[in-house]
């Protein structure tokens, strides 16, 4: 039998189906593990085509795996998150796969060892101090370097980082981090229990907001794309709206950034597969927030096509099983993304104007990922975007014009949740 990719998707995603159309135009049999079901699995054996994985344990998980490889052939491991990094690379450095040192993955999805490793490289960062629940937020309060953000170890999508201005506004940062991860915990969603219990403080590092992806092989960074995101991110909470490329911003000061990446997943250990880093432009240069060993999250991948069509998930699934590589360079076009915001908590009834948005000009696609009826909260607690509205254009201006013009013929209708009896 031909080898097949693993493909490590997390509990609910529905990027998966974008996975698999790339797995199957690239004609490479896919068994896809996840958190679902491993208790039944482990009782009543695993179905064709699906793994089952205890996420929590990430060592038992990639000893599954490892146990799986005995009787279907994997030629590569495809992560699509961090705490799935982990499990990934576990199993491939077993299987003689490419893959990413475990400890380098470790180190990227833990925001206090990101920052630590970074620092210890000499690459600038913040100031910041990691703070655990169990000592209290006072001291912390007097310390804390203002303006500063306070941030969970192990969450992604910016949920609970926010920022404070003075140590009023600290206490009531910390008390509501604290709140949402014991929420976690008892979804039990932490990727590691002991990142669930402290607080990253650093200072607010001031400056436009980038994206870049990019491409590690062996060591060496690829530029895939730069992402400007061009609504301004100051806080109190930092929710991700638009993505456009290619980057208005000096080429060198691209240039300056997809440097620092590459040093900054040097510093992290990272050397194969996909990154996702985002950086603030500062006065003194760019400065890394994070580097993630994954490509982009949501659908926003969806804006990018690569040689001769080609999406990022084809490149991803192609360097993981070694398949022969391809053009690597982005259509020329300009290409965005609005990941739509939910304006309130409440339930969701529905999204008015979708007909009307996906009318503006430049605009793809507008897709409500979210199922009516489906309770959301806004951030910092909410772990989840409304949806995605996608546009291509000659240039970038026009093409964050298009998303901003769809997304105000949306008429997003969310209620209060109906008292409960
Ligand atoms: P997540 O993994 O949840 O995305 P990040 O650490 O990347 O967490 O933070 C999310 C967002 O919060 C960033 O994209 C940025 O806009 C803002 N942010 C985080 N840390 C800082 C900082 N030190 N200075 C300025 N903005 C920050
Ligand atoms: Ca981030």
């Amino acid at each position: 039998m031909e080898p097949a990719l693993l493909l490590l998707v997390p509990l609910s995603s529905y990027r998966t189906d974008d996975f698999l159309a790339a797995a199957a135009r690239l004609g490479v049999p896919v068994v896809v593990g996840s958190d679902l079901c491993h208790a039944v699995e482990e009782r009543f054996g695993a179905r064709a085509g699906e793994l089952s994985l205890d996420y929590r344990h990430p060592e038992r998980a990639a000893r599954r795996v490892v146990e799986l490889a005995a009787e279907r052939r994997i030629g590569g491991i495809v992560p699509t998150d961090e705490g799935t990094a982990i499990i990934a690379a576990l199993a491939a450095a077993e299987l003689g796969l490419r893959h990413n040192p475990p400890e380098a993955t470790r180190r990227a999805a833990n925001k206090h060892l990101q920052r630590q490793a970074l620092r210890e490289a000499g690459l600038p960062v913040p100031p910041f101090s990691l703070h655990p629940l169990a000592e209290g937020p006072e001291r912390a309060a007097r310390q804390a370097p203002y303006p500063c953000v306070l941030k969970p170890l192990g969450l992604s999508a910016s949920r609970g980082v926010i920022r404070a201005d003075d140590p009023a506004g600290f206490l009531a940062a910390f008390r509501r981090i604290e709140a949402l991860l014991g929420e976690a915990r008892a979804e039990r969603r932490p990727r590691d229990e002991a990142g669930g219990r402290a607080i990253l403080v650093e200072g607010f590092v001031p400056g436009a907001e980038i994206a870049l992806e990019g491409l590690l092989r062996e060591g060496a960074l690829e530029v895939l794309a730069i992402f400007d995101k061009p609504d301004p991110l100051d806080g109190p909470f930092f929710e991700e709206t638009i993505y456009v490329t290619p980057s208005r911003h000096p080429e060198g000061e691209r240039r300056a950034a997809a440097d620092l990446v590459a040093r900054a997943a040097r510093a992290l250990g990272l050397c194969e597969g996909p990154v996702h880093a985002e950086l603030r432009l500062s006065r003194d240069g760019p400065v890394v927030l994070e580097v993630a060993a994954r490509s982009i999250g949501g659908l926003c991948a969806r804006t990018l096509r690569f040689g001769a069509g080609l999406s990022l998930e084809e490149l991803v699934i192609a360097h993981a099983m070694g398949l022969p590589g391809s053009s690597l360079s982005r259509e020329r076009r300009a290409a965005g993304v609005m990941m739509l915001p939910i304006p309130r908590g409440g339930v969701l009834h529905g999204v008015g104007g979708l007909e009307a948005a996906r009318a503006v000009l430049g605009i793809e696609d507008v897709v409500i990922t979210v199922p009516e009826g489906r309770e959301v909260k806004p951030l910092p607690e909410g772990d989840a975007y409304l949806g995605f509205a996608f546009a291509r254009g000659e240039e970038p201006a026009e093409v964050e014009a298009s998303l901003r013009a769809a997304h105000a013929r949306l008429r997003i209708d969310i209620r209060p949740p109906l008292p409960t009896v």
